[in-house]
């Protein structure tokens, strides 16, 4: 009913193309639906983001769910997920990626979900991990624990731009920290993140779970920049 009076007054629009949405349209229009562009990663184990590690990492599946275009509807989606508040596209999205991982025989072998954590001060101030919603419908839909206090990242960064990451003199080994006992030995772990650019925000979570006896590493993201 209070919901019904807000939409009222103030009618949900689409995130990608601002027009008003329908009662059975959540966060994006259908047609926004239908123009955003998917990768199809999930129909080929090798492809382009898994490849983006080759030589760095072991991985055992890599995909990302869209193409993520400067100006476009993805980038739309991702900038009111981390800055807006919009937490529920989040959940969207992981509905939205479930279905098309659900069936993957190496996606049954995960053991547990992993978000890449933000710094304790950096969650303060946003007051979020906008990967907390993907990750928990994900942990539903796909019947898999989500563990966000697995890996824990060290450094803080204002911008968290590629180029400041880089250019920092600790290393990858420091960003990121695991604390672990014999019971996380021996597991398949999925990391999760939003736009895969670089990969090295991946690849050093992933430095930090292989310090695990017996770890293995997928991960899943939710756009990846299109070059
Ligand atoms: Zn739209």
């Amino acid at each position: 009913m209070f919901k019904n009076l807000i939409n009222l007054f103030f009618p949900p629009v689409c995130v990608g193309c601002h027009s008003f949405l329908g009662s059975n349209e959540n966060v994006i229009c259908t047609v926004c639906r239908h123009n955003i562009p998917l990768t199809n990663h999930h129909k080929s184990s090798e492809n382009e983001a898994f490849k983006k590690f080759y030589g760095r990492i072991p991985v055992e599946y890599t995909s990302a769910l869209f193409y993520f275009h400067k100006k476009g509807i993805v980038q739309e989606l991702i900038h009111n997920l981390k800055y807006k508040k919009q937490e529920k596209i989040g959940t969207v999205l992981g509905n939205w990626y479930a279905d098309d991982l659900k069936n993957l025989a190496i996606i049954q072998s995960v053991d547990e979900i992993i978000p890449v954590p933000l710094h304790k001060r950096k969650l303060k101030e946003r007051g979020y991990n906008q990967l907390t919603n993907f990750g928990l419908t994900l942990s539903t839909q796909l019947k898999i624990p989500y563990n966000p206090n697995l890996l824990v990242r060290n450094i803080y960064s204002k911008t968290q731009s590629r180029k400041s990451f880089l250019n920092r003199s600790e290393g990858i080994d420091t960003i990121f920290d695991v604390t672990f006992t014999e019971k996380n030995h021996n597991k398949h772990f999925l990391l999760i993140d939003d736009v895969l650019t670089t990969g090295s925000t991946l690849e050093a979570c992933s430095h930090a779970l292989l310090k695990i006896p017996g770890a293995k590493i997928s991960i899943v993201c939710m756009a990846m920049a299109h070059s």
